[in-house]
């Protein structure tokens, strides 16, 4: 996927869990737009660096820094290095997340805090910081019409419920209106605020959901378009929702996910 290097030139953008997966293809996408990346990982700095290295033999500009999202003072060094580095940020993309699953009667707290604390305490930690920047810098006309933009990865789970999965259910369901009450307290100063709620996209933390063909196929039940998405799709949502083209668009969340909230199981059923 090739995207116009115009299209966020000159901005510079944090994104989290950016080491594989969903994070990687938003890195790697709003370089090839244009922007300078942070790409932030938590334990995979081989895998960090390669990423920066593409990014900067296709010209582009990014580093990699290490930091666990739901620690506060390792966000809040991530932010003043960034700051640092790059002088500001426009572009946050709050995208580290992970699974702890069990039956819910077994759930232990320790898989409860796991989860809010990277999906949900994590994305608010990150805004925070972002959203200091933007209000003390306010809008460059030249560079964006916004004063900053952030961009959460949801899930389609922030509104199907997920049984055997409360944790992650409830940290997506916490991100929704997290997402909606920031937008609102920030948008008159410009800032924008929207999340992107993939469904079933072929990344590490879903694999035996789709590495093999009978396991695709049960998912693809889920999935009117009847193609589990990639990477790029999701990409390509937060490369527009992070540009100019989506000025009018805040607070929203932005369903990627080849219709899976359409309750499929009802389309022969009625
Ligand atoms: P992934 O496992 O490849 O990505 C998760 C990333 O978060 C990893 O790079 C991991 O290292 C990082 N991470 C974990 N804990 C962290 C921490 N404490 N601090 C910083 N980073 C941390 O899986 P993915 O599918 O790319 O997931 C990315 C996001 O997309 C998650 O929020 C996930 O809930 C969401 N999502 C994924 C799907 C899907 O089908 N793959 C669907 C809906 C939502």
């Amino acid at each position: 996927m090739s995207y116009s290097p115009y299209l966020l030139k000159g901005q510079k953008a944090l994104v989290t869990g950016a080491s594989s997966g969903i994070g990687e293809g938003i890195a790697r996408s709003l370089a090839s737009a244009g922007a300078a990346v942070v790409v932030n990982y938590h334990s995979q700095a081989q895998e960090a660096q390669k990423i920066v290295d593409d990014i900067k033999a296709a010209n582009g500009e990014a580093f990699a820094i290490q930091a666990d999202v739901s620690n506060e003072d390792e966000v809040k060094a991530m932010f003043s290095q960034t700051l640092k580095h790059f002088g500001t940020i426009d572009i946050l993309v709050n995208n580290a997340g992970v699974q702890k699953d069990a039956p819910f009667v077994d759930m232990s707290l320790n898989q409860w805090n796991t989860v809010i604390g990277i999906n949900l305490t994590g994305q608010f930690l990150c805004a925070r910081e972002a959203a200091k920047e933007f209000l003390r810098r306010g809008v460059q006309p030249q560079i964006s019409s916004a004063a900053g933009k952030i961009i959460y990865i949801s899930s389609v789970h922030e509104v199907i419920p997920w049984a055997g999965h409360v944790n992650y259910a409830a940290s997506k369901g916490g991100i929704n209106m997290l997402m909606k009450s920031i937008a609102q307290e920030l948008a008159p100063h410009k800032i924008r605020v929207n999340s992107i709620a993939p469904g079933a996209i072929k990344t590490p933390i879903n694999k035996s959901a789709w590495d093999t063909p009978q396991a695709e196929a049960k998912l693809l039940e889920l999935i009117p378009a009847k193609r589990v998405g990639n990477v790029e799709d999701i990409a390509k949502a937060a490369v527009w929702l992070a540009s100019d083209e989506s000025d009018y668009v805040n607070g929203t969340t932005l369903f990627v996910d080849g219709g899976m909230t359409l309750y499929p199981g009802f389309a022969d059923n009625g």
